[in-house]
């Protein structure tokens, strides 16, 4: 089969278009023809090389297609079935895995990451990863929900505790995890302002349902924050930016205000004053995709249409470094998917 493959690690040039062993499931794992397979930051930072990395690599984490073949374990899926899949590894027998909490899992890694991805013509996967779609979800938009979907969820549901009359701070309107949370923060019926970086953005994100909306390039975020909620500061803010947005992100809180983060797209390092955090009671909550419970969690209002995926534009698997490209220049509204 043909699959994308990183042989060492460095620009979109190291990405290649290959031939590649066919994947044959095991017997309690299903083989899916990938339809589509949706980009996440993650693909740009394994390519530039991560720890536990193995190479040669096939990278890609969210995958929707159709079930080819299933091993003789498996009985609930057959040949044909259209379906996504939860972009993620566990052991599935683990005190952590049993209790249903998959991502404290010690062998947990998401899909793409530290075991190979979707980004190839067919994929061997464990059954319980493999969730069916309703026909109203085409495959494009199927690959664009699992990962953001299930990160924003676990963000703003399972950790901050989200709830009715909350305002919440959402950074980053464009990107797929705030597509996502903006979305779930309003199904909450929580208050929410984001960021973007033009109109443009900022337009179609309160077309997704945001109440007031921040240009980062010409207002200073805290300031604009202060403005809109009478000086008072938000009870959450889902962080995702990193270094670049940090301090501004930890001044918008209210007392003992939340901040939750999944990511440093602008770097890993943040600094901040103890006496800030102690006196005004803040907590600070790193989340780390979430459970399969989640998962099905956030599905079903997906599937019901209450939740939209978002996809910015299509590319073929062989024009893989075309993807890579446009993602780097961080141009998109939504999900860049690719097509085998
Ligand atoms: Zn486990």
């Amino acid at each position: 089969m043909k699959a994308v493959r990183i042989h060492q690690f460095g620009g979109p040039e190291v990405l290649r278009y290959e031939d590649v062993p066919d994947a044959k499931p095991r017997k309690d794992q299903a083989l899916i023809r990938v339809k589509a397979c949706a980009m996440n930051h993650l693909d740009l930072w394994v390519r530039k090389g991560l720890p536990g990395v193995n190479l040669p690599h096939i990278p890609g984490s969210d995958v929707a297609g159709e079930v080819v073949e299933v091993g003789e374990y498996v009985t609930d899926l057959k040949p044909g079935q259209r379906v996504l899949l939860a972009p993620m590894h566990f052991c599935n027998h683990c005190a952590k895995c049993v209790a249903g909490l998959q991502n404290q899992c010690p062998e947990f890694t998401v899909l793409g990451n530290r075991v190979d991805g979707g980004n190839c013509e067919w994929i061997a996967v464990p059954a319980v990863n493999v969730i069916p779609i309703p026909d109203n979800l085409d495959f494009n938009q199927a690959a664009s929900v699992p990962l953001v979907f299930l990160t924003a969820w676990h963000m703003l549901v399972g950790l901050a505790r989200i709830r009715q009359g909350h305002t919440v701070l959402i950074l980053g309107a464009s990107s797929g995890v705030g597509i996502a949370a903006i979305q779930i923060a309003k199904m909450f019926h929580a208050r929410v302002i984001t960021t973007a970086g033009d109109e443009i953005k900022l337009e179609r994100a309160r077309e997704l349902g945001a109440d007031h909306g921040i240009n980062h390039y010409q207002q200073q975020i805290s300031e604009e924050v202060k403005k809109l909620t009478n000086k008072e500061g938000v009870d959450i803010v889902v962080e995702h930016v990193g270094a670049a947005t940090w301090d501004q992100s930890m001044k918008c809180l209210k007392p003992a205000g939340t901040l939750v983060t999944c990511g440093a797209t602008t770097g890993p390092n943040a600094g901040f004053d103890l006496r800030f955090l102690y006196s005004r009671q803040l907590s600070l909550l790193g989340s780390y995709m979430g459970t399969m419970g989640e998962l099905y969690e956030a599905l079903g209002h997906v599937f019901a249409g209450r939740l939209k995926p978002v996809v910015d534009r299509t590319f073929a698997l062989k024009d893989i470094r075309d993807a890579h490209e446009y993602m780097e220049k961080s141009q998109m509204f939504g999900k860049v998917v690719v097509n085998p």
